[in-house]
């Protein structure tokens, strides 16, 4: 059996890497990707569990790659979570309209992106299987 699988679509490096600390001590296996075409060739090739979001990106925002994950085969029921660093109006909304599972805004505690990741995909019990 294979680690349950969870891709991180966000440009800042920085981020990526505390998201890779966060879930350094758990059995879930992180990918990055650092824009929407990259994400979508991983999501294609990967098929991940679970799928972060960061809304920021550039040329093409975290909400239109929400839209064009949930258009592909291997991501059209993935649960997304949208991630903000500032909580606009009207974010949440556009990312859930997109088809984002859920939605976090910035500042968030690792611990409670760590709870959401946990709540949408149980992490496995013990190694081996
Ligand atoms: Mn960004």
């Amino acid at each position: 059996m294979s680690a349950k699988t969870i891709l991180y679509v966000e440009d800042n490096e920085v981020n990526r890497r505390l998201v890779r600390d966060l879930l350094k001590r758990t059995t879930y296996r992180l990918l990055g990707a650092p824009d929407r075409e990259t994400g979508m060739a991983m999501a294609r090739r990967e098929h991940p569990d679970l799928i972060l979001m960061d809304v920021q990106l550039p040329k093409v925002s975290g909400i239109e790659a929400t839209r064009t994950l949930r258009g592909e085969v291997a991501t059209a029921a993935t649960p997304i979570i949208a991630i903000t660093s500032f909580a606009l109006g009207g974010d949440e909304q556009k990312a859930r309209a997109a088809g984002a599972t859920a939605y976090l805004a910035k500042p968030y505690s690792p611990r409670q992106l760590l709870e959401m990741i946990r709540r949408l995909l149980p992490e496995d019990e013990g190694a081996g299987g």
